[in-house]
């Protein structure tokens, strides 16, 4: 039994995954989706009682889509979740020196509740950074239960782009931020946070019936952010079963991945049982080139449209056109930007179904 549940994380991510046979359940938990996100993910951890152990707890990156959600978690030890190794790539993973610059937010705040509650880091990886090598093979990590993880990015030089970044946008002299890793610091600084009160607000949606194949001919334009670049994607494997979990991660360190992954297979190209896109379905995520490698019957799509408008048309279009026959596309949310893909005459034209949360609710579970 493998199930993969997409909790409603709004814009982000919040993916609960249960592997095992009866009476002998595994889970693991990939991100926390944002601030509001632990309501869900905390609604579901006190009704079922013996979920609150998890072989591991994957933080993909900093964006707050993802981090939020977790920061908060660990903000409520009460719930008495334990977590067998969290993968997360902080400061001190960046390789970067320890003084004289700060680090981003929430990545901070992360890394001083696992500080404070004394949790298991990156365990997996030795105690460094989880991300792949460019000369050995890509690192693969068994979990209790029989599940494999075979980690596709970031690479060291994500995560080298990502200690410019952390460093410029943190290094504000006027906000007064701790030293970076001064957890006690940090942590007085959280409790003072007022980011995390809920503040989003809704945006109108357009209403446009997609035209597939001129969506499908937008030229690829490659997502320039360097926190989703850094983002921690993985393939899993569970007996027969593959399904890759891609974060915001980048098309081009994905592809070259598994193509490496296909080489040491022996392999024409991936299976995948599914696939959760990267970045929400963004076009700047989901080139043509990574799709080629691919052959996968679900698409997971995690996002409520809202703030970003994903999944964009251009990454759906791709998939419609070069996903091969028999597809689904899998929302957490129904909206305008995702229920225009339900149009039947498409799905006959491009051989696809849809599936999404029953009308008027959020968050979906598929069983694999
Ligand atoms: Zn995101």
């Amino acid at each position: 039994m493998l199930t993969i549940e997409m909790i409603p994380a709004e814009y982000g991510d919040c993916l609960w995954i249960e592997y095992g046979e009866p009476g002998d359940v595994h889970r693991l938990l990939i991100d926390g989706g944002t601030y509001r996100t632990y309501e869900a993910l905390r609604e579901r951890i006190k009704t079922r009682q013996e979920a609150s152990i998890f072989e591991l707890l994957v933080v993909t990156h900093i964006d707050n889509d993802h981090i939020d959600g977790i920061v908060r978690l660990l903000q409520n030890p009460q719930l008495g979740v334990r977590f067998n190794d969290i993968w997360f790539n902080g400061w001190r993973h960046l390789g970067a020196p320890k003084d004289d610059i700060l680090g981003p937010v929430q990545g901070e705040y992360l890394a001083a509740r696992i500080g404070k509650m004394r949790l298991p880091w990156n365990k997996g990886f030795g105690g460094n950074a989880a991300a792949t090598s460019e000369a050995d093979r890509l690192p693969r990590l068994p979990l209790e239960g029989g599940l494999k993880l075979v980690l596709l990015s970031p690479t060291p030089a994500e995560l080298s782009s990502l200690r410019a970044e952390w460093e410029c946008i943190v290094t504000d002299a006027e906000k007064h931020y701790p030293a970076p890793g001064s957890m006690a610091d940090w942590l007085v600084w959280l409790s003072k946070d007022r980011l995390y009160r809920p503040d989003e607000k809704d945006d109108t949606l357009g209403e446009e019936a997609p035209d597939v194949e001129k969506l499908a001919g937008v030229e690829f334009s490659p997502d320039p952010s360097p926190s989703n670049a850094s983002s921690i994607a993985f393939l899993l494997e569970y007996g027969e079963t593959r399904c890759l979990f891609a974060g915001d991660a980048h098309s081009n360190v994905l592809e070259a991945s598994i193509q490496k992954y296909l080489k040491e297979q022996h392999l024409p190209v991936l299976r995948l049982d599914a696939f959760k896109l990267p970045h929400h379905g963004s076009r700047g995520n989901l080139s043509s080139g990574l799709l080629e490698l691919l052959r996968c019957k679900r698409f997971l799509i995690s996002t409520n449209s809202r703030r970003y408008k994903h999944p964009d048309g251009e990454s759906i279009a791709r998939i419609l056109t070069q996903g091969g026959t028999d597809k689904e596309l899998v929302f957490n949310y129904r909206g305008t930007l995702t229920e225009q893909w339900e149009d039947v005459e498409l799905q006959r034209k491009y051989r696809y179904r849809t599936i999404y949360p029953p009308k008027g609710q959020a968050g979906i579970s598929i069983e694999l």
